[in-house]
């Protein structure tokens, strides 16, 4: 099995084959590759599959990437996307050759649609869009030219220049390429390249109302920068014959355009459209709210950049679209966080214990703080005589194989001390309010002479000693594993229960001092982090991942 996966890891993927024989046949001296996101949300793990495509395959080949904003759309851009796009890319570790915007080439752009008229290859339609699209035609059946395309080149001239200066309304008129109205490719019938739009841009103000379409701004934007290999996804292959007819008729450098399937991922939606919406109808607090398939929604849950990268390796790159379990993402944070989580211990819902024989005021006791490390430092823990551990530790009347705390058993406090439970005291109401323990005094890990074996350990805290701290659980945003393929509102199916948050939980008193950038592994518990609201005042964690995959047998108890 470990000689299958070498030989997998070796092998490469199909876009590495391309560039290398690029580089090989001397096509290409050095590859230039681009990320092109549009401004118009923050980027989603799916774009981070495309980021660590662009960028890994140039520092691969010794290449360069370019970060472009495709923000030919004025009215859904806006900065603050612009910069934490950005944020998000430096955060995952990449740096790009240059920053650039396809609107810095709208001169450019509109001189191409120049040179398209004078070869007769554009012309301007009057018609509006109901017209466009009727006379366009079926896949099954041509469409058919209207008068509008007879224009002459100086009649075609004249009114692109007054659609410029802003003689027409929005929607009046269009400028269309001449290609094919019969074509088998609807994007062939002669598609539309410039629209008229009265809004105001987010770089170029007001300087224009004519907008160049998608199609007609990505491949010369990747040609102006000298982009050898254009990665997009595999919605765009029909795309790719318009993509080169403009590059030939315009005879610029040839960048050319290859595609791999989009990253889809379960119990989640992708769509920027999709997750504005979550945003702005509140069922979640923020584009970076932990639960959001967002880049800074995972970094604010506590995932690594290398766990991310990590990941889109691991999917590879593939021509067909699928859906990835979210169990594959969590196997790779989980993987990373065990090497590099300090270990500490904290008590959700707490039982007192009171070790009846324990005379002392207290002492420290020391713990490893990862044991995955051979060269781990160690802290120190306070140990007294009234403890906290978790409620669900303990039973009364134990199931056999209950290896934790029940009266007449022994368990061992972790770093610490075997107790043994003796008594159980209640309430009136017949609650349990504590349990009374004695311990064994030469059972003290690393120093354990009793010769008792127990199987299990429990994590503790000192009553007097712990600190405080809210503690935010996350579960899957959705109940469904594909919520945009369900019938009606994909926002039906959210998860009502995808946060749980324990107001005051109690932690071992070295938590006082938790650091933004640490990650903890809170023991038998999960991966946590500190969250970006934590203070002083009031401490926040949230939980980046459990120790082990529970949603699977979750499910099968529904
Ligand atoms: P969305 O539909 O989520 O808004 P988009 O494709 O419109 O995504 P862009 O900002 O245009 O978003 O994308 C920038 C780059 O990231 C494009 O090259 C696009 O192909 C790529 N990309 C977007 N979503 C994914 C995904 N799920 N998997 C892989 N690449 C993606
Ligand atoms: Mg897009």
């Amino acid at each position: 099995m470990a000689e299958v996966k070498k030989e997998e890891e070796k092998s490469l993927n199909f876009l590495e084959e391309i560039v290398e024989q690029d580089l090989q046949s001397g096509k290409y001296e050095s590859i230039r590759t681009r990320f092109p996101p549009e401004p118009n949300g923050y980027l989603h793990i799916g774009h981070s599959k495309s980021i660590c495509l662009n960028f890994g395959l140039a520092l691969k080949y010794g290449g360069k990437t370019n970060l472009r904003f495709d923000d030919t759309n004025p009215t859904t851009e806006e900065t603050e996307y612009v910069d934490s796009i950005k944020d998000d890319i430096r955060w995952l570790g990449f740096e790009w050759a240059n920053e650039l915007y396809a609107s810095d080439y709208f001169e450019n752009l509109y001189e191409f649609a120049v040179k398209l008229i004078k070869k007769g290859l554009a012309y301007v339609d009057d018609s509006n869009s109901e017209e466009i699209a009727k006379q366009k035609g079926t896949p099954t059946e041509a469409g058919i030219r209207n008068k509008f395309a007879e224009r002459t080149v100086e009649e075609n001239l004249q009114l692109f220049s007054e659609m410029r200066e802003g003689k027409f309304k929005d929607g009046e008129k269009v400028l269309r390429a001449k290609i094919d109205m019969t074509s088998p490719n609807m994007h062939m019938r002669d598609p539309i390249i410039y629209r008229i739009k009265h809004a105001h841009h987010h770089r170029t103000g007001d300087k224009w109302c004519i907008y160049p379409m998608y199609d007609f701004a990505h491949g010369q934007s990747d040609s102006i920068e000298n982009i050898t290999h254009s990665i997009c996804t595999l919605e765009f292959i029909p795309h790719r014959p318009l993509y080169d007819w403009f590059i030939n008729e315009l005879e610029i450098f040839p960048s050319r355009q290859y595609e791999f399937a989009r990253l889809n991922l379960n119990y989640t939606v992708m769509s920027k459209r999709k997750l504005l919406q979550l945003v702005n109808e509140k069922f979640v607090t923020s584009w970076d709210d932990p639960r959001m398939p967002t880049i800074s929604g995972y970094r604010r849950r506590g995932y690594t950049p290398e766990s991310i990268k990590n990941f889109a390796d691991k999917i590879g790159v593939q021509k067909r679209e699928n859906l990835i379990d979210l169990s594959l993402l969590e196997f790779c944070i989980r993987e990373h966080l065990n090497k590099i989580a300090m270990r500490k211990m904290v008590v959700f819902d707490p039982l007192k214990v009171v070790i009846t024989n324990y005379t002392d005021d207290h002492e420290l006791v020391k713990s490893e703080d990862n044991p995955e490390d051979d060269n781990t430092s160690h802290r120190e823990i306070p140990f007294s005589a009234e403890l906290y551990i978790e409620k669900e530790d303990f039973m009364e009347n134990p199931p056999k194989k209950f290896f934790r705390l029940a009266p007449g058993q022994k368990v061992r406090l972790k770093s610490a001390y075997i107790i043994q439970c003796n008594e159980v005291v209640k309430d009136e109401a017949g609650n349990i309010t504590e349990v009374r323990c004695t311990y064994i005094p030469e059972s003290k890990s690393g120093a354990d002479t009793s010769g008792l074996k127990v199987q299990g350990t429990l994590q503790w805290v000192s009553i007097k000693h712990a600190i405080t701290a809210e503690i935010c659980l996350y579960d899957r945003l959705f109940r469904v594993e594909d919520p945009s393929n369900e019938e009606g509102d994909f926002k039906n199916y959210i998860n009502p229960d995808s946060l749980q948050v324990i107001k005051s939980a109690f932690c071992e008193p070295s938590l006082k001092n938790a650091k933004f950038d640490q990650r903890y592994q809170f023991m038998r518990k999960g991966y946590f982090c500190l969250d970006k609201t934590s203070s002083e005042e009031k401490i926040v964690f949230n939980r980046t991942v459990t120790l082990k995959d529970t949603w699977a047998k979750e499910q099968k108890k529904v």
